[in-house]
Protein backbone atom coordinates (compact mmCIF):
# COMPACT_ATOMS: atom_id res chain seq x y z
CA UNK A 1 0.00 0.00 0.00
CA UNK A 2 2.19 2.85 1.34
CA UNK A 3 5.50 3.38 2.36
CA UNK A 4 5.16 4.10 6.25
CA UNK A 5 3.69 7.30 4.00
CA UNK A 6 1.48 8.49 7.52
CA UNK A 7 4.37 9.52 9.64
CA UNK A 8 4.71 13.74 9.27
CA UNK A 9 8.53 12.72 9.92
CA UNK A 10 8.95 9.41 8.08
CA UNK A 11 10.78 10.32 5.39
CA UNK A 12 12.52 13.01 6.16
CA UNK A 13 16.35 14.10 6.37
CA UNK A 14 18.62 10.74 5.45
CA UNK A 15 20.56 12.78 3.20
CA UNK A 16 21.31 14.83 6.25
CA UNK A 17 21.55 11.66 8.52
CA UNK A 18 25.44 10.96 9.27
CA UNK A 19 25.92 7.44 8.22
CA UNK A 20 24.77 5.21 11.02
CA UNK A 21 25.46 1.52 10.80
CA UNK A 22 22.25 0.79 13.19
CA UNK A 23 20.20 4.01 12.56
CA UNK A 24 17.35 2.01 15.05
CA UNK A 25 19.20 2.26 17.90
CA UNK A 26 19.37 6.25 18.03
CA UNK A 27 16.17 5.80 18.11
CA UNK A 28 13.84 6.72 21.69
CA UNK A 29 13.99 3.39 23.43
CA UNK A 30 10.16 3.45 23.34
CA UNK A 31 10.40 3.09 19.69
CA UNK A 32 13.10 0.69 19.17
CA UNK A 33 11.18 -2.00 21.74
CA UNK A 34 8.05 -1.64 19.70
CA UNK A 35 9.88 -2.02 16.12
CA UNK A 36 11.51 -4.87 17.66
CA UNK A 37 7.94 -6.65 19.01
CA UNK A 38 6.11 -5.87 15.93
CA UNK A 39 8.62 -7.01 13.09
CA UNK A 40 9.45 -10.14 15.89
CA UNK A 41 5.51 -10.88 15.98
CA UNK A 42 5.46 -10.82 12.22
CA UNK A 43 8.35 -13.63 11.76
CA UNK A 44 6.64 -15.41 14.85
CA UNK A 45 3.25 -15.73 13.36
CA UNK A 46 4.93 -16.69 9.89
CA UNK A 47 6.86 -19.36 11.81
CA UNK A 48 3.80 -20.70 13.69
CA UNK A 49 1.31 -20.56 10.89
CA UNK A 50 3.63 -21.58 8.10
CA UNK A 51 4.04 -25.24 9.63
CA UNK A 52 0.47 -25.41 9.67
CA UNK A 53 -0.80 -24.61 6.33
CA UNK A 54 -1.06 -26.59 3.24
CA UNK A 55 0.84 -25.45 0.45
CA UNK A 56 -1.68 -26.22 -2.38
CA UNK A 57 -0.89 -25.48 -5.67
CA UNK A 58 -3.63 -23.41 -6.78
CA UNK A 59 -2.90 -21.06 -3.89
CA UNK A 60 0.96 -20.79 -4.59
CA UNK A 61 0.04 -20.26 -8.39
CA UNK A 62 -2.08 -17.48 -7.30
CA UNK A 63 0.04 -15.52 -4.65
CA UNK A 64 3.14 -16.06 -7.63
CA UNK A 65 0.86 -14.45 -10.10
CA UNK A 66 -0.43 -11.49 -7.82
CA UNK A 67 3.29 -11.12 -6.63
CA UNK A 68 4.16 -10.98 -10.27
CA UNK A 69 1.60 -8.16 -10.35
CA UNK A 70 2.82 -6.36 -7.83
CA UNK A 71 6.90 -6.42 -9.12
CA UNK A 72 5.60 -5.43 -12.39
CA UNK A 73 4.18 -2.42 -10.79
CA UNK A 74 7.39 -1.76 -8.70
CA UNK A 75 9.23 -1.66 -11.82
CA UNK A 76 7.26 0.65 -13.53
CA UNK A 77 6.94 3.00 -10.53
CA UNK A 78 11.05 2.48 -10.70
CA UNK A 79 11.03 3.83 -13.92
CA UNK A 80 9.23 7.29 -12.92
CA UNK A 81 11.13 7.46 -10.17
CA UNK A 82 9.87 7.91 -6.31
CA UNK A 83 11.70 10.24 -4.26
CA UNK A 84 11.48 10.60 -0.54
CA UNK A 85 7.76 11.27 0.29
CA UNK A 86 5.94 9.47 -2.37
CA UNK A 87 4.37 7.13 -0.42
CA UNK A 88 1.21 5.70 -2.25
CA UNK A 89 2.04 3.30 -4.69
CA UNK A 90 -1.45 1.43 -4.97
CA UNK A 91 0.21 -1.98 -4.45
CA UNK A 92 -2.43 -3.07 -1.62
CA UNK A 93 -4.96 -3.79 -5.21
CA UNK A 94 -2.74 -7.35 -5.44
CA UNK A 95 -1.92 -7.40 -1.53
CA UNK A 96 -5.47 -7.54 -1.18
CA UNK A 97 -6.79 -10.13 -2.95
CA UNK A 98 -3.99 -12.19 -1.23
CA UNK A 99 -4.72 -11.85 1.84
CA UNK A 100 -8.96 -12.64 1.03
CA UNK A 101 -8.05 -15.69 -1.12
CA UNK A 102 -5.44 -17.06 0.10
CA UNK A 103 -4.72 -18.76 3.69
CA UNK A 104 -3.25 -15.80 6.41
CA UNK A 105 0.46 -16.81 6.35
CA UNK A 106 0.68 -15.57 2.77
CA UNK A 107 -0.41 -12.29 3.72
CA UNK A 108 1.94 -12.19 6.25
CA UNK A 109 4.83 -13.74 3.43
CA UNK A 110 3.35 -10.97 0.47
CA UNK A 111 5.32 -8.06 2.25
CA UNK A 112 8.61 -9.63 2.27
CA UNK A 113 9.62 -9.45 -1.13
CA UNK A 114 7.40 -6.92 -2.12
CA UNK A 115 9.46 -4.16 0.43
CA UNK A 116 12.62 -6.07 -0.55
CA UNK A 117 12.10 -4.90 -3.94
CA UNK A 118 11.13 -1.71 -3.57
CA UNK A 119 14.01 -1.04 -1.19
CA UNK A 120 16.90 -3.04 -4.09
CA UNK A 121 14.99 -1.22 -7.11
CA UNK A 122 13.13 1.74 -6.18
CA UNK A 123 14.72 3.50 -3.52
CA UNK A 124 16.66 2.87 -0.39
CA UNK A 125 15.51 3.58 2.93
CA UNK A 126 16.15 2.84 6.50
CA UNK A 127 16.12 -1.10 7.29
CA UNK A 128 14.28 -1.06 10.10
CA UNK A 129 11.62 1.52 8.76
CA UNK A 130 11.05 -1.16 6.20
CA UNK A 131 11.14 -4.08 8.17
CA UNK A 132 8.02 -2.10 10.12
CA UNK A 133 6.26 -1.33 7.72
CA UNK A 134 6.70 -5.17 6.04
CA UNK A 135 5.56 -6.72 9.49
CA UNK A 136 2.54 -3.55 9.66
CA UNK A 137 1.28 -4.73 5.99
CA UNK A 138 1.80 -8.58 7.11
CA UNK A 139 -0.27 -8.53 10.07
CA UNK A 140 -2.67 -6.20 9.06
CA UNK A 141 -3.14 -8.66 6.08
CA UNK A 142 -3.15 -11.76 8.10
CA UNK A 143 -5.76 -10.31 10.06
CA UNK A 144 -8.01 -9.18 7.60
CA UNK A 145 -7.16 -12.65 5.93
CA UNK A 146 -8.72 -14.87 9.00
CA UNK A 147 -11.50 -12.69 9.55
CA UNK A 148 -12.68 -13.47 5.97
CA UNK A 149 -11.97 -17.04 5.90
CA UNK A 150 -14.56 -16.94 8.89
CA UNK A 151 -17.00 -15.61 5.91
CA UNK A 152 -15.70 -18.10 3.32
CA UNK A 153 -13.95 -20.80 4.28
CA UNK A 154 -11.98 -21.73 1.42
CA UNK A 155 -12.53 -19.17 -1.10
CA UNK A 156 -10.01 -20.99 -4.42
CA UNK A 157 -12.34 -24.02 -3.84
CA UNK A 158 -15.45 -24.98 -5.95
CA UNK A 159 -15.08 -22.76 -8.55
CA UNK A 160 -15.79 -19.72 -6.83
CA UNK A 161 -19.15 -20.98 -6.53
CA UNK A 162 -19.35 -18.48 -3.62
CA UNK A 163 -18.77 -15.34 -5.75
CA UNK A 164 -22.89 -16.22 -6.60
CA UNK A 165 -24.07 -14.65 -3.76
CA UNK A 166 -21.72 -11.18 -4.13
CA UNK A 167 -24.14 -9.19 -2.00
CA UNK A 168 -23.44 -10.74 1.19
CA UNK A 169 -20.20 -10.88 0.19
CA UNK A 170 -18.68 -7.63 -1.00
CA UNK A 171 -19.88 -5.90 2.20
CA UNK A 172 -17.84 -8.16 3.68
CA UNK A 173 -14.74 -7.96 1.32
CA UNK A 174 -15.22 -3.88 2.54
CA UNK A 175 -15.10 -4.81 6.11
CA UNK A 176 -11.72 -7.09 5.79
CA UNK A 177 -10.39 -4.26 3.75
CA UNK A 178 -11.36 -1.28 5.98
CA UNK A 179 -9.78 -3.63 9.00
CA UNK A 180 -6.43 -4.23 7.11
CA UNK A 181 -6.31 -0.38 6.39
CA UNK A 182 -6.97 0.27 10.05
CA UNK A 183 -4.69 -2.52 11.58
CA UNK A 184 -1.72 -1.11 9.02
CA UNK A 185 -2.37 2.53 9.43
CA UNK A 186 -2.49 1.93 13.48
CA UNK A 187 0.62 0.06 13.44
CA UNK A 188 2.32 2.47 11.36
CA UNK A 189 1.23 5.09 13.47
CA UNK A 190 2.31 4.09 17.13
CA UNK A 191 5.70 3.83 15.85
CA UNK A 192 5.53 6.94 14.60
CA UNK A 193 4.15 8.58 17.49
CA UNK A 194 6.80 7.35 19.19
CA UNK A 195 9.73 8.09 17.56
CA UNK A 196 8.12 11.92 17.80
CA UNK A 197 5.98 12.28 20.42
CA UNK A 198 5.59 16.68 20.21
CA UNK A 199 3.52 16.04 17.19
CA UNK A 200 0.12 14.85 17.78
CA UNK A 201 -1.62 12.02 16.67
CA UNK A 202 -3.34 13.38 13.59
CA UNK A 203 -0.60 13.95 12.18
CA UNK A 204 0.57 10.83 11.93
CA UNK A 205 -3.09 9.57 10.85
CA UNK A 206 -4.75 9.92 7.39
CA UNK A 207 -6.01 13.26 5.91
CA UNK A 208 -8.89 13.69 3.86
CA UNK A 209 -6.72 13.27 0.79
CA UNK A 210 -5.24 9.72 2.38
CA UNK A 211 -8.81 9.32 2.75
CA UNK A 212 -9.81 9.52 -0.24
CA UNK A 213 -6.56 7.49 -1.98
CA UNK A 214 -7.01 4.51 0.92
CA UNK A 215 -10.97 4.18 -0.73
CA UNK A 216 -9.48 3.70 -4.36
CA UNK A 217 -7.01 0.89 -3.27
CA UNK A 218 -9.61 -0.49 -1.60
CA UNK A 219 -12.11 -0.43 -4.11
CA UNK A 220 -8.93 -1.83 -6.64
CA UNK A 221 -8.32 -4.47 -4.14
CA UNK A 222 -12.02 -5.26 -4.13
CA UNK A 223 -12.64 -5.39 -7.97
CA UNK A 224 -8.72 -7.12 -8.24
CA UNK A 225 -10.21 -9.93 -5.45
CA UNK A 226 -13.51 -10.88 -7.59
CA UNK A 227 -11.28 -10.94 -11.09
CA UNK A 228 -8.36 -13.22 -9.77
CA UNK A 229 -10.78 -15.47 -7.91
CA UNK A 230 -13.05 -16.11 -11.20
CA UNK A 231 -10.05 -16.94 -12.55
CA UNK A 232 -6.11 -15.77 -11.84
CA UNK A 233 -5.57 -14.89 -15.39
CA UNK A 234 -7.84 -12.00 -15.31
CA UNK A 235 -4.92 -10.60 -13.17
CA UNK A 236 -3.50 -9.96 -16.86
CA UNK A 237 -6.57 -7.69 -17.68
CA UNK A 238 -6.64 -5.94 -14.40
CA UNK A 239 -3.05 -5.25 -14.58
CA UNK A 240 -2.70 -2.41 -17.51
CA UNK A 241 -5.38 -0.21 -15.43
CA UNK A 242 -3.72 -0.36 -11.91
CA UNK A 243 -0.59 0.67 -13.74
CA UNK A 244 -1.98 3.51 -15.25
CA UNK A 245 -3.83 4.56 -11.97
CA UNK A 246 -0.55 4.54 -10.15
CA UNK A 247 1.30 6.34 -12.35
CA UNK A 248 -0.98 9.67 -12.53
CA UNK A 249 -1.05 9.04 -8.93
CA UNK A 250 2.36 9.62 -8.96
CA UNK A 251 2.62 12.32 -10.87
CA UNK A 252 0.10 13.85 -9.12
CA UNK A 253 2.06 13.19 -5.87
CA UNK A 254 5.77 13.88 -7.73
CA UNK A 255 4.22 17.64 -8.56
CA UNK A 256 3.11 17.79 -4.79
CA UNK A 257 6.76 16.75 -3.89
CA UNK A 258 8.40 19.62 -6.08
CA UNK A 259 6.31 22.29 -3.92
CA UNK A 260 7.22 20.60 -0.49
CA UNK A 261 10.34 20.44 1.61
CA UNK A 262 11.38 17.12 1.93
CA UNK A 263 12.25 17.47 5.71
CA UNK A 264 9.69 19.16 7.43
CA UNK A 265 6.73 18.76 5.20
CA UNK A 266 6.10 22.80 4.46
CA UNK A 267 6.35 24.50 1.50
CA UNK A 268 10.01 25.17 -0.23
CA UNK A 269 11.67 28.33 -0.72
CA UNK A 270 10.30 28.43 -4.27
CA UNK A 271 7.14 26.92 -3.62
CA UNK A 272 6.57 29.40 -0.60
CA UNK A 273 7.35 32.39 -2.72
CA UNK A 274 4.72 31.78 -5.49
CA UNK A 275 2.01 31.48 -3.33
CA UNK A 276 3.26 34.99 -1.39
CA UNK A 277 3.12 36.81 -4.79
CA UNK A 278 -0.12 35.62 -5.47
CA UNK A 279 -1.47 36.63 -1.82
CA UNK A 280 0.10 39.93 -2.22
CA UNK A 281 -1.51 40.30 -5.57
CA UNK A 282 -4.74 40.05 -3.63
CA UNK A 283 -3.58 42.64 -0.50
CA UNK A 284 -2.97 44.89 -3.54
CA UNK A 285 -6.15 44.06 -5.33
CA UNK A 286 -8.30 44.32 -1.87
CA UNK A 287 -6.27 46.78 -0.04
CA UNK A 288 -6.38 44.57 2.62
CA UNK A 289 -3.16 44.09 5.17
CA UNK A 290 -0.93 41.42 5.33
CA UNK A 291 1.70 40.46 7.37
CA UNK A 292 5.41 38.47 6.89
CA UNK A 293 7.45 36.47 10.03
CA UNK A 294 10.57 35.43 9.62
CA UNK A 295 11.70 32.94 12.05
CA UNK A 296 15.13 31.71 12.75
CA UNK A 297 15.76 28.91 15.46
CA UNK A 298 18.51 30.51 18.32
CA UNK A 299 21.70 28.32 18.12
CA UNK A 300 21.17 25.87 16.04
CA UNK A 301 24.00 24.50 15.34
CA UNK A 302 24.65 24.40 19.42
CA UNK A 303 21.82 21.27 18.88
CA UNK A 304 23.65 19.69 15.91
CA UNK A 305 26.88 19.72 17.76
CA UNK A 306 25.58 18.53 20.76
CA UNK A 307 23.23 15.76 19.75
CA UNK A 308 24.19 15.19 16.23
CA UNK A 309 22.17 15.85 13.14
CA UNK A 310 19.61 13.14 13.67
CA UNK A 311 18.30 14.35 16.57
CA UNK A 312 18.49 18.16 14.88
CA UNK A 313 15.95 16.85 12.09
CA UNK A 314 13.96 16.43 14.22
CA UNK A 315 13.83 19.81 15.71
CA UNK A 316 13.34 20.97 12.88
CA UNK A 317 10.35 18.85 12.28
CA UNK A 318 8.63 19.72 15.50
CA UNK A 319 9.50 23.23 14.93
CA UNK A 320 7.87 23.17 11.64
CA UNK A 321 4.84 21.38 13.43
CA UNK A 322 4.66 23.62 15.46
CA UNK A 323 3.93 26.41 13.47
CA UNK A 324 1.31 24.15 11.34
CA UNK A 325 -0.63 23.81 14.33
CA UNK A 326 -0.34 26.93 15.51
CA UNK A 327 -1.43 29.10 12.29
CA UNK A 328 -4.52 29.35 9.92
CA UNK A 329 -5.20 27.19 7.35
CA UNK A 330 -4.79 30.08 4.81
CA UNK A 331 -1.08 31.17 6.48
CA UNK A 332 1.44 30.90 3.75
CA UNK A 333 4.54 28.94 5.88
CA UNK A 334 7.51 27.64 4.26
CA UNK A 335 11.08 26.31 5.27
CA UNK A 336 13.25 29.28 4.04
CA UNK A 337 16.83 27.71 4.60
CA UNK A 338 18.37 25.17 7.13
CA UNK A 339 16.70 26.26 10.42
CA UNK A 340 14.39 29.07 9.08
CA UNK A 341 11.08 29.89 8.38
CA UNK A 342 8.76 32.17 7.12
CA UNK A 343 4.87 32.54 7.17
CA UNK A 344 2.81 35.32 5.56
CA UNK A 345 -0.36 36.37 7.30
CA UNK A 346 -2.80 37.21 5.03
CA UNK A 347 -5.29 39.79 6.76
CA UNK A 348 -3.27 40.49 9.37
CA UNK A 349 -1.91 43.95 10.67
CA UNK A 350 1.12 44.60 12.73
CA UNK A 351 -0.85 43.92 16.35
CA UNK A 352 -1.90 40.73 15.17
CA UNK A 353 1.42 39.87 13.36
CA UNK A 354 3.45 40.54 16.18
CA UNK A 355 0.76 38.95 18.27
CA UNK A 356 0.97 35.90 16.39
CA UNK A 357 4.70 35.79 16.51
CA UNK A 358 4.70 35.83 20.22
CA UNK A 359 2.53 33.06 20.24
CA UNK A 360 4.68 30.46 18.10
CA UNK A 361 7.81 31.98 19.87
CA UNK A 362 6.24 30.85 23.02
CA UNK A 363 4.77 27.28 21.74
CA UNK A 364 8.74 26.48 20.48
CA UNK A 365 9.91 27.06 23.62
CA UNK A 366 7.82 24.52 24.91
CA UNK A 367 8.51 21.93 22.89
CA UNK A 368 10.68 19.30 23.70
CA UNK A 369 12.64 16.83 21.21
CA UNK A 370 13.84 13.89 22.78
CA UNK A 371 17.57 13.22 21.82
CA UNK A 372 19.22 10.36 23.91
CA UNK A 373 18.34 9.80 27.09
CA UNK A 374 17.64 13.59 27.71
CA UNK A 375 15.30 16.36 25.51
CA UNK A 376 16.40 18.88 23.29
CA UNK A 377 14.90 22.54 23.64
CA UNK A 378 15.37 25.69 21.49
CA UNK A 379 14.36 29.22 21.21
CA UNK A 380 13.70 31.14 18.23
CA UNK A 381 13.63 34.77 17.27
CA UNK A 382 11.29 36.37 14.86
CA UNK A 383 11.33 39.04 12.52
CA UNK A 384 7.95 40.90 11.71
CA UNK A 385 7.35 43.31 9.00
CA UNK A 386 4.04 44.61 7.72
CA UNK A 387 3.03 45.11 3.68
CA UNK A 388 3.08 48.95 2.57
CA UNK A 389 4.83 50.01 6.08
CA UNK A 390 7.44 47.85 5.65
CA UNK A 391 7.75 47.05 2.11
CA UNK A 392 5.96 47.63 -1.04
CA UNK A 393 6.39 44.17 -2.78
CA UNK A 394 7.86 40.81 -1.72
CA UNK A 395 11.33 41.12 -1.65
CA UNK A 396 10.81 44.54 0.43
CA UNK A 397 9.40 42.67 2.67
CA UNK A 398 11.28 40.11 3.31
CA UNK A 399 14.51 42.30 3.30
CA UNK A 400 12.92 44.35 6.21
CA UNK A 401 11.71 41.36 8.16
CA UNK A 402 15.42 40.41 7.79
CA UNK A 403 16.45 43.12 9.12
CA UNK A 404 14.34 43.09 11.97
CA UNK A 405 15.30 38.94 12.35
CA UNK A 406 18.51 40.76 12.46
CA UNK A 407 17.45 43.10 15.37
CA UNK A 408 15.94 40.48 17.02
CA UNK A 409 19.09 38.20 17.33
CA UNK A 410 21.77 40.64 17.92
CA UNK A 411 19.93 42.14 20.86
CA UNK A 412 19.77 39.01 22.72
CA UNK A 413 17.60 36.26 20.34
CA UNK A 414 14.61 34.29 21.89
CA UNK A 415 12.47 37.83 21.26
CA UNK A 416 10.17 39.57 18.36
CA UNK A 417 11.15 42.51 16.70
CA UNK A 418 10.30 45.20 14.00
CA UNK A 419 12.29 46.53 11.42
CA UNK A 420 12.01 49.71 13.23
CA UNK A 421 14.98 49.98 16.23
CA UNK A 422 11.98 49.14 18.89
CA UNK A 423 11.65 45.56 20.21
CA UNK A 424 7.56 44.49 19.78
P1 LIG B 1 21.74 31.85 15.38
O1 LIG B 1 21.10 31.91 16.72
O2 LIG B 1 22.61 33.04 15.11
O3 LIG B 1 20.75 31.66 14.30
O4 LIG B 1 22.72 30.60 15.40
P2 LIG B 1 22.56 29.25 14.63
O5 LIG B 1 23.53 28.29 15.21
O6 LIG B 1 21.12 28.84 14.66
O7 LIG B 1 22.88 29.67 13.15
P3 LIG B 1 24.01 29.19 12.14
O8 LIG B 1 23.62 29.84 10.83
O9 LIG B 1 25.37 29.46 12.68
O10 LIG B 1 23.83 27.63 12.04
C1 LIG B 1 22.73 27.04 11.43
C2 LIG B 1 22.95 25.57 11.52
O11 LIG B 1 21.83 24.86 11.00
C3 LIG B 1 24.16 25.10 10.74
C4 LIG B 1 23.67 23.92 9.93
O12 LIG B 1 24.50 22.80 10.11
C5 LIG B 1 22.32 23.62 10.54
N1 LIG B 1 21.39 23.06 9.57
C6 LIG B 1 20.99 23.58 8.39
N2 LIG B 1 20.12 22.76 7.78
C7 LIG B 1 19.97 21.68 8.58
C8 LIG B 1 19.21 20.47 8.49
O13 LIG B 1 18.45 20.24 7.54
N3 LIG B 1 19.31 19.59 9.51
C9 LIG B 1 20.12 19.82 10.58
N4 LIG B 1 20.16 18.90 11.54
N5 LIG B 1 20.86 20.94 10.68
C10 LIG B 1 20.78 21.86 9.71
MG1 LIG C 1 19.67 30.06 13.72
MG1 LIG D 1 19.74 30.91 10.17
Amino acid sequence: MTALHQSAAEDRGDLTRKPQRWPLLTQPTPTIAYVVVVVGLHFILIGALASHTVWRTPALLTFGALMAAGAICIEASRRLGMPAGIGRDLLSAWWLPVALLLPPVYALLIPIPMQALLQLRVRRTLLHRRALVSAAHGLAGAAASATFHLVVSDPLRGNAQWLTDLDAIIPAMIGCAVLFTLINTAIVAVAAHSSAPGCRWHEHMRNREHLVLDVVELCLGVLVTIACALTPLLILVALPPVMLLQRSLMHQQLQAAARTDAKTGLLNAAAWQREADTEIARANRTGESLALLLIDIDHFKRVNDAHGHLAGDQVLIGVAGTLVSQLREYDVIGRFGGEEFVVLLPGADILEGCRVAERLRNRVRRLSVPADDESVTVTVSVGVALFRTHGQDLLELLASADLALYRAKKSGRDRICLPATQKA
